[in-house]
């Protein structure tokens, strides 16, 4: 997924990129992930004068755990994408140190190669729910007896804290 900065400005080329990316390796060693991928890119790549956007659309089927009850949730998602390239010390006059996220948002690119993969990749991990939920009323487990409470209740009372969960606690101090 390369791309030349300068030949896409100069002849305003155009060019719709359809792949399919392997994302397990983002992945790995996430408990919360237990399947990702492939990312199916479907993106318009187009040089203008002085810049290059890419605009266009990722999808991702992920199993994710649920952040609550641990149990397997799929999740479809669909990510819009856009991001605009420019080449780094064009212009210095645009220079502005401050980014205040304004529609001139672009990246500045050190030299004329373009690689969009990493952009794509950081926009499907931007996009990864922070906990995600098998429903939003999720019960999740008993703290004390491990139970998932969407499937039963237990006779548990959840309001003292179990002293094994305590000890568990120290385990993971350091
Ligand atoms: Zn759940
Ligand atoms: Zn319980």
């Amino acid at each position: 997924m390369l791309f030349h900065m300068r030949e896409m400005m100069s002849k305003g080329l155009k060019t719709t990129v359809k792949e399919d990316l392997d994302v397990s390796e983002l992945f790995k060693g996430r408990s919360d992930v237990i399947q990702a991928g492939p990312l199916r890119v479907s993106v318009v790549v187009t040089g203008h004068d002085g810049y290059v956007t890419a605009e266009g659309e990722l999808t991702a089927d992920l199993e994710l755990a649920c952040s609550r009850c641990l149990e397997s949730t799929s999740a479809h998602t669909v990510i819009p994408f856009y991001e605009q390239f420019k080449l780094g010390g064009d212009d210095p006059s645009e220079d502005d140190e401050s980014d205040d996220g304004g529609d001139d948002d672009y990246v500045e690119l050190p030299g004329d190669k373009l690689d969009l993969k990493p952009y794509l990749e950081e926009s499907l991990l931007l996009f990864m729910p922070f906990a995600p939920l098998c429903d939003k009323d999720c019960k999740g487990l008993c703290q004390a007896c491990g139970q998932n409470l969407n499937e039963h209740t237990c006779s548990c009372n959840n309001e003292k804290i179990d002293p094994r969960f305590a000890a568990l606690k120290d385990l993971f101090k350091d």
